[in-house]
């Protein structure tokens, strides 16, 4: 049977939702079974994979220009977007700096003799975009997976569900799967 084709991809976000992932433990040698990981932080592996993937779980929430060319790219290459966690859910706590003019506070940061030779650091990382956002504002996400991390059982869940070609529907705070 042909493996299905998993990406996962990490934004801004603490790399809890990940570590959640991982927490799946015994379930990933089920997992490595039945999926080909084609592009994820675990593999280091840069490039989101040109023939695409089916299915692409996408911890944090979208907060500068690489993000934004690569949320796009994930979804124009992936049947199947997973949101992961509250950062990609809600925005969270990166977000939280919504209320704050980041532009201005990178000129004070950067600009300043007492912290810097006043370079901006943009031609080494990504530009900040002006607010941060979840993946829904960017693009159409198909699941949204809550939790700060989720549960390691409800990511379980969730992959195996889509894996078995079910679709998992949050029926009040609980996942539904059929
Ligand atoms: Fe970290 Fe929570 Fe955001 Fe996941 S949802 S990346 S655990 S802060």
């Amino acid at each position: 049977m042909a493996k299905v084709r998993v990406a996962t991809m990490w934004f801004s976000g603490c790399a809890g939702c990940h570590m959640s992932l991982l927490d799946i433990d015994e379930t990933l040698i089920d997992l490595a079974a039945r999926i080909d990981l084609r592009n994820s932080p675990l593999t280091d592996l840069k490039a989101f994979p040109e023939d695409g993937v089916d299915v692409t779980l996408i911890e944090g929430a979208v907060a500068n220009e690489e993000h934004l060319h690569l949320v796009r790219t994930a979804r124009e290459k992936s049947k199947i977007i997973v949101a992961l966690g509250d950062c990609a859910v809600t925005g969270n706590v990166p977000a939280l700096r919504n209320g704050f003019d980041s532009n201005q506070m990178i000129q004070a940061i950067y600009g300043s003799p007492a912290t810097s030779n006043g370079a901006l650091p943009f031609d080494v990382v990504p530009r900040l975009l002006g607010r941060v956002s979840p993946l829904a504002e960017v693009i159409p996400v198909d699941f949204f997976v809550h939790g700060c991390p989720p549960p390691a059982g409800l990511i379980a869940k969730v992959i195996l569900a889509l894996l078995d070609g079910e679709t998992p529907e949050l029926v009040g705070s609980d996942l539904k799967f059929g």
